[in-house]
């Protein structure tokens, strides 16, 4: 039983049945044929020569059968043990194991995708790698921070004024903001937040949003424009989640302008789409980092924005709330001091309202 599950068995097995099949076949029909067209007198002749021939064609078929088996079996279970040692080795941690691809078309197939799902296995890790690499280096500096002031304070070369102490607050809640975030951004990752769909007009929450922020806006002589605010655009969204995304563009467009810049909002339809265009001018994001700006802990200018506080997960997260609500961000850019634009854009709710 326990040979009958191994596949080179099995092919030896079906071979055999051939060389048997043909021998009984070839008997009983050889067989058949002498009684009728032998000559009674020769047949006792005719039927040992007949059987001698067999043994040797028998003979014959067995051999080139197990040759055949032995070939068949080089052919499919080499390749079948290499995916098995290497996926092992993967198991080990050693991710950047690949097969070789056999000749024939299906376990070529087959070892391509091995190697795909390899590939991919090795560029999980790597992020895993980075992210928790950049983890440690964003904790790092507010926590060097705060111990600086806690030793400044245990020596004696500090007092415990209102501005030591509001100096460690802000320390304080760079972090708590930061883990705050990495939670957010685990979760919309991992497809597990929790969506409440309905009918939003996203003209509405624009306003809103910009209501929030405006004091911000003014405090900083920063001038705001919010073109076309009485359209009414109906998106089937997240009215919370919508809004989270877009305080994070416009409170970017703040962050990232000088005094007495500009931030215009507008809102539009294009394609079927509601659209909110964030446009500012300030410092712009040069052509070579527009593609990564998306990217987990990506920052432009580093030392600017941790100063800010920017912890560059905003916008990852931003773009995972976009996506899971059927829409999607983009960026654009003059370059370096020319400003940026920022698009979100959600699919128009069309379902006439009940
Ligand atoms: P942060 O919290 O650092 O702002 P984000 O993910 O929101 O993180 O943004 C990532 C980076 O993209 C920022 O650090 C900044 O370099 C760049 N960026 C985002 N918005 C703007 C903007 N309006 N103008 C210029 N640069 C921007």
């Amino acid at each position: 039983m326990g040979l009958w599950r191994q596949l080179r068995w099995r092919i030896v097995a079906a071979q055999m049945l051939v060389v048997v099949v043909g021998v009984i076949t070839l008997i009983t029909t050889a067989d058949a044929l002498a009684v009728r067209s032998v000559e009674p007198a020769l047949l006792a002749d005719f039927q040992s020569a007949v059987v001698q021939a067999l043994v040797v064609a028998a003979l014959m078929a067995t051999v080139a059968g197990l040759a055949t088996s032995l070939l068949l079996m080089r052919e499919i279970l080499r390749p079948l043990r290499e995916i098995a040692r290497s996926s092992q080795r993967i198991a080990a941690g050693h991710y950047d194991e690949r097969v070789v691809l056999p000749a024939s078309d299906e376990l070529a197939a087959m070892a391509a995708s091995f190697n795909q799902m390899a590939a991919a296995l090795e560029q999980v890790e790597q992020q895993r790698v980075t992210l928790i690499g950049n983890v440690a280096h964003e904790l790092r500096t507010p926590l060097a921070g705060l111990e600086g002031y806690l030793e400044g304070l245990l020596d004696g070369v500090l007092t415990n004024d209102p501005e030591t102490l509001s100096t460690m607050q802000h320390e304080v809640r760079r972090l708590r903001r930061l883990v705050d975030d990495l939670q957010t951004l685990s979760r919309v990752e991992a497809g597990q937040v929790q969506l409440h769909f309905e009918r939003v007009d996203l003209a509405g929450v624009v306003q809103r949003v910009v209501a929030q922020l405006r004091p911000q806006v003014l405090a900083r002589c920063l001038e705001f424009e919010l073109e076309n605010p009485d359209v009414v655009l109906p998106v089937y969204a997240d009215d919370d989640r919508t809004a989270q995304i877009l305080l994070n563009l416009i409170g970017n467009a703040i962050c990232y302008t000088p005094d007495s810049g500009c931030i215009t909002v507008r809102v539009a339809t294009a394609d079927g789409n509601a659209q909110v265009v964030v446009q500012d001018t300030g410092i712009g994001i040069p052509a070579e980092a527009l593609p990564y700006i998306f990217e987990r802990f990506y920052r432009v200018d580093q030392s600017r924005a941790r100063s800010s506080g920017g912890s560059g997960i905003g916008l990852t997260i931003a773009r995972y709330l976009a996506w899971a609500m059927g829409g999607e961000i983009t960026a654009t850019s003059a370059g370096l001091g020319n400003g940026s634009t920022f698009t979100l854009t959600l699919p128009l709710d069309q379902i006439p309202e009940s």
